[in-house]
């Protein structure tokens, strides 16, 4: 028996109604979505404690707040976006009417991971909605607790006739996926990416698929170490790690390393204390499989900072490696925890080369106070993001496009070129204080040394 049939002959049935296409249905959906936000933040912040030992500080501003922001920005521009666009006509049709009229797909899958469970859920369902699409959503099966809550809580504050929550894991997402959709939006590793991106095309079904894969991170030696350090340190350990832009690892001089090393301990202890087990700003590795998996990768070079690990908690410690061989599976396979190698290069076009014989990355990063260094890797290499200066701070501007070099950007790399000196103020602290999160002190969230409260 197909378990999926009655909901997707419903969902498509509604779209072939017509009802989701007026701005006033999807206006009430994406409202929907933000009380269902409001009313339930409490309940979402104790499903990613358990998820992912997740701070209410990154809860707030990686998950909650970000959803928000993204349902404001497609409640501001829907009408804009649902206008018909006016094209340049010839002398033929100079009495016709010419113009690109924007169509939702129809019956749209959206299958979410698990480290981002709410946000990279609800983002790519606010873009669905917006466009009047009829929407199945599949969240990831790891995040246990979060996933209940998408499955029976969310659906109360949509249009159940066109929207439904399916789980499931592997196996129940293949089934899913033996059926026609009119546009499937994947993210995840890109293993499954291919399962997905196979499954589509024998229906000749639109995907974008947001993958991950190792974000190399430039150093170079005229940088001030210690604000390096805090930024690598922030954006590695942000999420326990598991973040698909976190920087993977460094390339950098041996003496660039050497002072990079002290100034990294420092922003450790800073961030999360003597003992980071202890720190509630520290997550936790999402499951026993992926645990092993990051404690395995301990092995390989030589562990300078960090390294312990406890299986009982999934408790791994903000870690550098160095002495670091390519070949090893530390550098081979997406990291995804809070391990940080370094490998040593000898200058700029080595660093350049050794990023240009690997995958495109999704991100990359370039420190340097010399602009020129940072616009040499930007022009010299390609990536789905890049950052100078800072770690993935691109990703806050809604103004730039996401994504990953051919699976979605075509071709584009979003750019934010961070002023290294520039005196910060650090955003997410107006966004807790709108949050009613101003409790929470810089003494138990990490914030980068040079953030001004
Ligand atoms: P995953 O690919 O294991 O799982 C993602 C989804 O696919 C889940 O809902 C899961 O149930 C489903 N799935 C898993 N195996 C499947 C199979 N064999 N057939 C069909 N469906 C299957 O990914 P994950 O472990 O949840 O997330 C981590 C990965 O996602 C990392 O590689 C990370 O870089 C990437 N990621 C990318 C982005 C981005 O925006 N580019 C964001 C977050 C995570």
């Amino acid at each position: 028996m197909d378990p999926f049939a009655d909901t997707l002959r419903r969902l498509r049935e509604a779209f072939g109604s017509g009802r989701t296409r007026p701005a006033e249905f999807r206006a009430a959906q994406l409202k929907g979505l933000g009380r269902f936000l409001r009313d339930n933040k409490q309940l979402l912040q104790e499903a990613l404690l358990q998820d992912l030992h997740k701070s209410a500080f990154e809860a707030e501003v990686s998950e909650i707040r970000i959803s928000q922001i993204e349902i404001d920005l497609a409640l501001r521009n829907l009408r804009a976006w649902m206008k018909d666009e006016k094209v340049p006509k010839n002398l033929a049709t100079q009495l016709d009417s010419a113009f690109i009229r924007k169509e939702p797909f129809g019956l749209v899958l959206i299958i979410a991971p698990w480290n981002y469970p709410v946000n990279l859920t609800l983002v790519p369902l606010v873009g669905a909605l917006a466009a009047g699409n009829c929407v199945v959503l599949k969240p990831s099966e790891v995040s246990r607790s979060t996933e209940k809550i998408l499955a029976e809580v969310l659906p109360r504050y949509l249009d159940q006739s066109c929207f439904a929550v399916v789980l499931g894991g592997p196996q129940e997402t293949g089934q899913l996926l033996e059926h026609k959709f009119d546009y499937i939006f994947f993210t995840g590793n890109p293993r499954v990416g291919r399962i997905v991106m196979a499954a589509a095309a024998k229906h000749l079904t639109p995907v974008t698929l947001e993958l991950g894969g190792k974000n190399p991170c430039y150093v170079d030696d005229d940088c001030d170490p210690q604000t390096v350090a805090n930024r690598v340190a922030w954006f590695r350990y942000f999420n326990s790690g598991q973040t698909c832009v976190a920087p993977d690892y460094v390339l950098c001089s041996p003496d660039t390393q050497e002072r990079l090393l002290p100034a990294l301990q420092r922003a450790i202890t800073r961030f999360y204390g003597e003992d980071p087990r202890s720190s509630p700003s520290l997550g936790r590795i999402i499951s026993e499989k992926h645990f092993r998996r990051l404690r395995g990768l301990l092995g390989c070079g030589r562990v300078v900072i960090g390294g312990q690990s406890d299986e009982s908690d999934r408790y791994i410690a903000p870690t550098v490696l160095v002495d670091v061989q390519e070949t090893e599976p530390v550098m081979q396979e997406e990291i995804f925890g809070p391990i940080l190698p370094i490998v040593n290069v000898r200058s700029l076009d080595e660093a350049i080369d050794f990023i240009n014989r690997r995958e495109k990355p999704l991100a990359l990063y370039a420190f340097s106070n010399s602009n020129q260094v940072v616009k040499r890797v930007l022009a010299q290499t390609s990536s789905g993001g890049f950052c100078g200066n800072d770690g993935f701070m691109h990703m806050t501007l809604t103004s730039l496009p996401f994504g990953g070099v051919a699976h979605f950007t075509d071709g584009e790399t979003e750019v934010l070129l961070c002023v290294i000196g520039r005196a910060q103020v650090c955003p997410t602290c107006s966004q807790l204080a709108a949050a009613g999160l101003t409790a929470v002190s810089h003494a138990t969230v990490q914030v980068p040394v040079g953030w001004a409260a």
